[in-house]
């Protein structure tokens, strides 16, 4: 066989990525209410999203019998193929339509999920093709299938306890904040909104961020994070549940309590979002005089460095210039780190391993 082994590899994981993606599809068709966004529904075309189900259906099983038959990841063809027979007996592209008209209170957004993905990795994508930054790194570096299943796995994740968040940070809302300043920013215009839940938001995640650098057992959960050692616009997704857990907690519900509306909230989360994504990217840009303003790819990139004499710097998500304040900002004017990751360790592994990294002995 003249194809590269990586390649078949590679083939591999994406028969078990489209044979998962299937059964999420056809389980979608059948609870629309529960795992689709209603706003979305009423522009999907019906016979477009199942003709794209089956073709997905139909490469995952072509590129499964290649892996089962030239790869060293049977396994993962293995899976690939269980995951479009179930597809198939669940119904395939010609599964029926469940009820979907009724909107549920609560539902898990698998179309954003995939919908963002498509959008996010054609953008950065091509960024990353015209302003690389290390040019030997292909677009499909070593790893990308352990980030991609965090990207997808904390996706779901991070929807769920957003929405579980709003309920108890509501009652609290309630409670114990002072109408006077809930009435305050409130009131405000929304873009001031934004940029103040910006600010607050930051100021909190800097501290925990920082606190998740300088308390071990927190570090077990951040290491995971810091594990990457090639940045790409997956590498941000490297993200223990944990640790997303605390930072969205003590972030999220404090904004709540101070009366921000939720329409502010939905606004700053996606540009929250796309500027984890864009600060991790292999990007050259440097944008000098933006980043004491805001987080630039070389910014956060010196963050992810495995220099021992530069560890524990620039914990800021948006706002550079809160490490400027506190004392820990660096970014020498032209320079980039040499090499990133976890300063003398590697951790390799699947995302199980990810999972339970905390919990092993250190
Ligand atoms: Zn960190
Ligand atoms: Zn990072």
């Amino acid at each position: 066989m003249l194809i590269r082994p990586s390649f078949l590899n590679g083939m591999a994981h994406i028969s078990a990525f489209l044979g998962v993606m299937s059964i999420l599809a056809v389980t979608a068709f059948h609870f629309p209410e529960y795992l689709t966004t209603s706003t979305l529904r009423d522009i999907y075309d019906e016979q477009q999203v199942r003709a794209i189900l089956f073709a997905g259906m139909v490469l995952a099983s072509l590129l499964a019998v290649i892996a089962l038959l030239w790869s060293s990841k049977k396994g993962l063809a293995v899976l690939g193929l269980v995951c479009v027979s179930l597809a198939w007996l669940a119904g395939g592209a010609d599964v029926s339509l469940g009820s979907g008209v009724r909107d549920s209170s609560f539902y898990i957004s698998l179309d954003w999920v995939l919908l963002d993905l498509v959008i996010i990795a054609t953008l950065f994508i091509n960024l990353e093709l015209f302003f690389r930054l290390k040019k030997k790194q292909g677009i499909l570096r070593s790893g990308w299938q352990v980030d991609l299943t965090h990207y997808i796995v904390n996706h779901i994740f991070n929807g769920g306890l957003v929405f579980l968040l709003f309920l108890p940070s509501h009652f609290l809302e309630e409670q114990i904040s002072p109408e006077a300043v809930q009435d305050f920013f409130s009131s405000l215009p929304i873009l001031y909104q934004v940029l103040l839940i910006m600010l607050f938001t930051d100021l909190v995640q800097y501290w925990v961020h920082r606190a998740f650098h300088h308390v071990p057992f927190l570090w077990r959960f951040h290491q995971v994070h810091h594990s990457v050692e090639k940045m790409d616009w997956l590498a941000g997704s490297r993200l223990h549940l944990g640790d997303i857990l605390v930072t969205r907690s003590l972030s999220l519900v404090p904004m709540v309590l101070l009366g921000f509306s939720t329409d502010a909230i939905n606004i700053y989360l996606p540009i929250l979002a796309l500027q984890s994504v864009f600060i991790h990217c292999n990007l050259k840009f440097e944008l000098a005089s933006l980043q004491k303003i805001i987080t630039t790819p070389k910014y956060h990139h010196w963050h992810h460095t495995s220099d021992r004499d530069h560890l524990d710097r620039n914990f800021a998500i948006s706002l550079p210039f809160l490490d400027l304040l506190f004392g820990t900002y660096y970014s020498p004017k032209g320079k980039w780190p040499e090499g990133y990751g976890l300063a003398g360790r590697h951790i390799k592994g699947n995302y199980l391993t990810h999972l339970l990294l905390p919990f092993r002995k250190q």
